[in-house]
């Protein structure tokens, strides 16, 4: 691992400034993932900014929303009451990425910007747009089984690896940040990037700017929600495809509905397309069918995800007939 200074700032401000005037300054807060990325030389921050002693960890509900501070950690979020009882989809979400032990560990803040784990992005033996600009993407005609069918290019096929953030995308969240310039709101949607000709940036974050909390507006989503999560072992693997599936049912008809994936893009997946097809329709599973198959129009595979075109589709209708079925 390279040598880096380390502060521990108590005040937010203290950690904008230092932030803002080092383009090889890094926040750390659980450091679940960038602890491991600095020891294989993936990336090589120069100087750490610990942000645990900010306060940033409250999980409240303040008008017509639910605000989760950056530091807040996922086991918490995951089994909080407030969280249970307004943003259940969320907490499944949470429940579903990582272990236990990590969950105790990673924050919302550090979970939403974690990492691809494209293979070749970790072994810097290789080839990697993300993380050698110009050097070439080692996936794109090499071992592509996990990456992306959706939004790619020719620079980067890598997915996003985050379960809450597509639970967060499907919501409708906004993502709070504060940096030099001040404090500014940023749809969720909008969050995370497609990779284009700069794959190394992951977000629309500027430099300096810190994510302080995400907000998740209130919603007649509390009953009829799935979270659904294939991967290639029962617990702590990364998403083959994940959907996040919410419905509001009255009478049978879907009256509104959110669609989301993971493991298909550079950013969790929002279907918007396919929310439209299932709204006024009848919760059946032809209904689900048709919303799937707009959900993959563009789809496209690469030499070895191709399985990704019939296991997206029928995760979706499964994950929308157990949204539908949960009394
Ligand atoms: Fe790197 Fe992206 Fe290509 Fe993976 S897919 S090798 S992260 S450029």
């Amino acid at each position: 691992m390279n040598q880096f200074q380390y502060m521990r700032p108590t005040k937010q401000k203290a950690a904008i400034d230092a932030l803002a005037k080092d383009p090889n300054a890094k926040i750390i807060a659980g450091g679940t993932n960038l602890i491991d990325l600095m020891k294989r030389g993936v990336m090589t921050p120069l100087k750490l900014i610990d942000i645990n002693k900010l306060p940033l960890n409250k999980i409240e509900h303040e008008g017509n929303s639910t605000r989760i501070g950056a530091l807040a950690l996922n086991g918490a979020v995951a089994e909080d009451k407030l969280v249970l009882e307004k943003q259940p989809l969320l907490a499944q979400a949470l429940n579903a990425g990582a272990s236990a032990q990590l969950r105790n560990m990673a924050t919302v803040g550090g979970n939403m910007l974690q990492r691809t784990r494209c293979h070749y992005f970790y072994d810097t033996a290789l080839p990697c747009n993300k993380r050698e600009p110009g050097s070439g993407c080692g996936a794109l005609e090499g071992y592509n089984r996990m990456h992306a069918i959706f939004g790619f290019s020719d620079k980067c096929i890598a997915v996003h690896p985050s379960d809450m953030s597509v639970a967060l995308v499907a919501l409708d969240a906004t993502v709070l940040v504060s940096g030099p310039k001040g404090d500014r709101r940023i749809p969720f949607a909008e969050f995370h990037r497609l990779p284009g000709d700069t794959p190394q940036q992951d977000t629309n974050l500027a430099q300096g700017e810190l994510v302080t909390a995400v907000e998740i507006p209130d919603a007649a989503f509390t009953k009829h929600v799935h979270y659904l999560k294939v991967r290639e072992r029962a617990s702590y693997a990364f998403a083959l495809v994940s959907v996040a599936a919410a419905l509001s049912i009255d009478n049978n008809t879907i009256k509104d509905a959110r669609l989301a994936m993971g493991g298909v893009a550079h950013k969790p997946w929002r279907l918007t397309e396919a929310e439209k097809a299932l709204i006024g329709k009848p919760a059946t599973e032809e209904t689900f069918r048709q919303a799937a198959e707009v959900a993959m129009r563009g789809a496209k595979a690469f030499k070895y995800n191709a399985y990704k075109l019939k296991l997206a589709p029928n995760s979706i209708v499964q994950a929308l007939k157990t949204a539908a079925a949960v009394a």
